[in-house]
């Protein structure tokens, strides 16, 4: 089973340079994010050993379980934050990762802000936009990003690289992408982190700059 992760890896890298050929966009430009959520050093190793060094992970506390030991053996390692975060573990998000995906309100930006200011480490940020203004989802709605731009960017001065979404799970998703296209090339922004295993491609073509792909490279995961 573990074995295969390199093979699955390699056939993600693969299509993703398709999608790139396929967009007319120059071959590498997208950055592949392995998300390890769930999975434990046996399933992660792998995938480090085949050369893979961005990954992607939804739970300081889980990652701070595994990553610190991992990074010991695997220099250049950079762990990305894409899921939700709480003002209690800003700190500990500051010292473990080194980009945030998830800066989805004023509150979460200012507790960033501080935090890198106190240990002196600049992360990269992305802010994440509630594309389908979902009740149950965390982002600013599509309405709000300008102001949370400049809160985040201007007077925070957070290093925002660009916007990060997740669509409807239930719709086709390139309406949504090319929404957080729109905002962000309005606001000066060049970063896209959008796209999952089931939609990668897609995202791709829209414009992505970063692919979030979890269970393509490391199987199912079990329901938590
Ligand atoms: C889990 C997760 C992913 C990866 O999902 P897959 O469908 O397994 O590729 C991407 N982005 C976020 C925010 C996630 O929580």
């Amino acid at each position: 089973m573990t074995a295969d992760a390199a093979a699955r890896l390699e056939s993600v890298l693969n299509a993703i340079r398709r999608a790139e050929r396929q967009a007319g966009r120059p071959e590498g430009g997208v950055e592949l994010i392995a998300v390890s959520k769930t999975f434990g050093a046996p399933d992660i190793e792998p995938v480090l050993a085949a050369g893979h060094r961005a990954f992607g992970e939804n739970r300081v506390q889980e990652a701070q379980g595994k990553w610190p030991a991992l990074r010991a053996l695997h220099p250049g390692v950079e762990l990305h934050l894409i899921g939700p975060l709480q003002s209690n573990k800003a700190a500990d998000a500051v010292a473990l990762f080194d980009v945030i995906h998830s800066v989805d309100r004023p509150k979460i930006a200012r507790a960033l802000a501080q935090e890198m200011e106190t240990q002196r480490r600049r992360l990269k940020v992305f802010l994440q936009v509630n594309v389908g203004e979902e009740p149950q989802k965390a982002g600013v709605a599509p309405g709000d990003v300008d102001r949370f731009v400049i809160e985040c960017r201007d007077e925070l001065g957070l290093d925002v690289r660009g916007l990060m979404c997740i669509p409807p799970i239930d719709e086709p998703p390139s309406p949504y992408f090319a929404l957080l296209e729109k905002l962000a090339t309005r606001n000066g922004l060049t970063g896209l982190s959008m796209g999952m295993s089931a939609d990668f491609a897609e995202a791709i073509a829209m414009g992505a700059t970063h692919v979030r792909v979890g269970s393509a490279i490391f199987g199912e995961r079990e329901k938590a």
